[in-house]
């Protein structure tokens, strides 16, 4: 039987990784968190002093790199990564990372691998529209960038210095504006996703939404 698939996509601070999480630990399903891959990639540029702009070097290392996840942790070349990834720097380089076409074909290669075989929750951006075009359910998040800021922001007191709500709207919004404008995979709804506002639910609410969604699918296709 067909592993069940559910994609979820959407932009930076919708809550797809906190839904996605979730979600998956309720139906016992394996969570692909593909943002993290990305994140990966781009510590690991970072760390080897690649220019962002040297593709050749970046589409390199990629090529050396054995990305994994075990028990919802990235590793890198066997090297956990789940604290580095979350790094500023990284969060400010991974959308030039992740517009080169190379890097995105060997990670979208690993999602494909593990999702054929496991049913998964995997969240990005081109989960509904590429990486699992048959998913069994396709959800598209989005809230207000006021919204989206508020919850990074809130996320972040205690753990970075010097926050500034402003500033965090700015980065979210140029994540987007790339994430939307690149040429390969950009982010956008797929045609039989279903789009759920979060601005106004809480994380439960939308959860018994997608269950409730996911029930309507398995019905009809099993
Ligand atoms: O989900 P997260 O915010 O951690 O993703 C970080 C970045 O990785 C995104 O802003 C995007 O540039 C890239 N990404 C992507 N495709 C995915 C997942 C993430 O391009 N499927």
């Amino acid at each position: 039987m067909k592993p069940i698939q559910i994609a979820i996509d959407g932009p930076a601070g919708a809550g797809k990784s906190t839904i996605a999480k979730k979600l998956s630990e309720l139906l016992n399903y394996i969570y692909i968190d593909t943002g993290a891959m990305y994140r990966a990639i781009t510590y690991m540029v970072l760390q080897e002093g690649i220019n962002t702009g040297d593709i050749d070097g970046i589409v390199k290392l990629s090529e050396r790199i054995e990305i994994r996840f075990e028990n919802d942790s990235i590793y890198a070349n066997g090297r956990n990564l789940d604290h580095e990834v979350r790094g500023i720097e990284v969060t400010q380089s991974v959308s030039h990372i992740a517009q080169i076409p190379q890097v995105r074909s060997i990670l979208v290669k690993i999602q494909r691998e593990i999702a054929a075989n496991h049913n998964v929750v995997m969240d990005g951006r081109d989960i509904g529209t590429n990486v699992l075009q048959d998913a069994t359910l396709k959800i598209f998040l989005t809230a207000s960038v006021e919204e989206r800021a508020l919850r990074r922001f809130q996320e972040m007191i205690g753990k970075v210095e010097n926050v500034d709500l402003e500033a965090v709207k700015a980065d979210i919004s140029k994540r987007d504006k790339m994430d939307k404008e690149r040429a390969h995979s950009p982010l956008v709804k797929a045609k039989d996703a279903v789009e759920i506002d979060t601005t106004n639910y809480s994380i439960d609410d939308v959860i018994n939404k997608i269950i409730f969604l996911l029930k309507e699918k398995i019905s009809i296709t099993n």
